[in-house]
């Protein structure tokens, strides 16, 4: 079995879910006591959130790529970054960790897209939504995503920030984010991408008024298909 790189802390809220569905599935696919070899460097989030509001995003990226490189030193065979956010310098942390880096848009971007989605509604922090790198990356991967007008946008972000990364979850904000996605039903979309790993501990995909798609469970399912060395671990 092959070792999981995780960078987490970003926030640790949504590492935990990492941690703890990476060895549920190692488990319910190999049986009795079967758990997943990890390496974990788990990030103050305080530091990373101040380097997103300053815009130094180089910075960002070569505190990232220096978790990044400790890892793969500690014997990782792969690297994920826990956030959909920090994909926004996923490059420059992939050109310095020298072992392959499972990334969380070409996995969210492969799953809609075996089941036909096109047109899903993306539910992300305020850099995911508006920075261009997520959307970008998923139109020129077949998929053309909505977003909310900026009122719901600075409404996910703060109840990401201010709340689920604060492990706090809480009934009116998942009405708000409900009320968002029946919304961008009315207006076309054919599903739903939970992109931010927290956004999971609010929403349940299944219950959802569109077809959900947890960017979480999707990364860490890629890990433990290449860590069993399957289709991530080829494609590597
Ligand atoms: N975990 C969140 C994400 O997936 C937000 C935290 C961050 O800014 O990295 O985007």
């Amino acid at each position: 079995m092959k070792t999981i790189g995780l960078i987490g802390g970003m926030s640790w809220e949504s590492t935990a879910v990492y941690y703890r569905h990476i060895n549920e599935q190692m488990r319910r696919l190999r049986g009795g006591l079967a758990s997943a070899d990890i390496a974990l460097r788990s990030l103050d989030f305080t530091e990373v959130v101040a380097l997103q509001k300053a815009g130094r995003w180089d910075l960002a990226a070569a505190m990232l790529g220096e978790a990044g490189a400790g890892l793969a030193k500690a014997g990782a065979d792969c690297i994920l970054i826990c956030t959909n956010t920090m994909h926004l310098v996923a490059e420059p942390v992939a050109a310095m960790v020298g072992v392959p880096l499972i990334d969380i848009i070409t996995e969210t971007a492969r799953v809609l897209r075996a089941d036909g989605r096109k047109r899903p509604l993306l539910l992300a922090t305020r850099y995911t939504m508006e920075h261009g790198f997520y959307t970008n990356r998923m139109k020129a991967l077949g998929l053309d995503v909505m977003v909310p007008d900026a009122q719901g946008r600075q409404r996910v972000h703060d109840v990401i920030f201010d709340e689920l990364c604060q492990g706090s979850v809480c009934d009116i904000a998942r009405m708000d984010y409900l009320a968002l996605i029946e919304k961008a039903k009315a207006e076309g979309a054919d599903s739903v991408i939970l992109g931010c790993t927290e956004i999971g501990l609010l929403l349940d995909p299944s219950t959802l008024p569109l077809p959900g798609y947890d960017s979480t469970i999707l990364h860490a399912d890629a890990a433990v298909d290449f860590a069993l060395g399957g289709r991530a671990a080829q494609a590597a």
